[in-house]
């Protein structure tokens, strides 16, 4: 066993967990539901609509990726129907804390093996790109997922889990057109950016964007000053307009590398989690995001 698990597995006694299910009766959720972060959460609550009560392990703001669970995550764990995690590197410090609360809900990942889905190269050779959800085409895979995970953890509301999935979905194809025309709004010489972490490729990919590189390798591992020249050369040759960072992490190397090629930096981007008003939802994140880069880079 290694110390963090045994170490949940300690604090879980100490906390005394495993809770009950909620009955379902009397306008009680059917369904309680752990995602490990804000906008998987966003989405469960939009398939799953009031049948289910979902709650987010990592709070808004907070960095998924380098995330240390706490007692009462492992709680959480012990007393969900269904736990929903996206996989694929990003959030995998989840599976040490699934074993130690001994939790036997079912473990939906929703960016691995996805039908029809292209995985891009992760940070670390043989790894893949975890982002998937930032291309909206794959947020509907996602949540189409989500609604097969629901209606199988709880049989009678499945023609509930359909009616709101498909009026989700229906919302998700419209933004993802509106997506494009925003896009397209931009000169095509235009379209490339820089950004903090590798949250974009799958964005990039999607709606035809460059992303010429990007300032670390992976959150919470510095740069050398080799690679941080290497960027800064890049950027200097295909005349980036725009390094992107997001709301949770520090802004000093990026603003760096703005200061010595010209490029913008927008720091205010949201891709692994929601933030305050007005970006309370995956919809609404995706709407700020592109507003942020089509006035950047047109
Ligand atoms: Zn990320």
């Amino acid at each position: 066993m290694r110390w963090s698990t045994l170490l949940l597995a300690l604090l879980l006694a100490a906390c005394g967990g495993g809770a009950g299910t909620p009955s379902g009766g009397s306008g009680a959720p059917a369904l309680t539901v752990v995602a490990t972060s804000t906008v998987f959460a966003d989405m469960v609550r939009n398939v799953g609509g009031d049948r289910v009560a979902v709650t987010s392990l990592v709070p808004a703001g907070t960095d998924v990726h380098t995330y240390q669970a706490k007692p009462g995550d492992l709680r959480a764990v012990a007393s969900a129907d269904v736990i929903v995690m996206n996989g694929l590197g990003l959030d995998d410090w989840l599976d040490s804390t699934i074993s130690a609360a001994s939790a036997g809900a079912p473990v939906i990942r929703l960016a691995v093996d996805l039908p029809g889905v292209e995985l891009l190269p992760g940070d670390e050779p043989g790894t893949q790109n975890p982002h998937l959800w930032l291309d909206v085409a794959h947020a509907r895979r996602y949540a189409a997922r989500i609604g097969e995970a629901l209606a199988t953890a709880d049989p009678g509301g499945a023609p509930q889990y359909q009616a709101t999935g498909a009026a989700y979905d229906a919302r998700l194809a419209d933004l993802d057109a509106w997506v494009r025309a925003q896009i397209a709004t931009i000169a095509p010489m235009d379209r490339k950016f820089v950004t903090f972490h590798d949250a974009l490729p799958y964005f990039a990919r999607a709606y035809g964007l460059t992303v010429v590189g990007v300032a670390v390798e992976a959150p919470g591992q510095d740069p050398s000053a080799g690679e941080i020249a290497a960027l800064i050369d890049a950027i200097r040759a295909t005349a980036v307009k725009a390094i992107f960072s997001e709301d949770q992490f520090p802004t000093r190397l990026v603003d760096q590398i703005g200061r010595e090629t010209g490029a913008t930096v927008e720091a205010d981007l949201f891709t692994d989690s929601l933030g305050a008003d007005p970006v309370t939802s995956y919809e609404a994140l995706i709407r700020w995001d592109v507003g942020q880069i089509v006035a950047a880079l047109r």
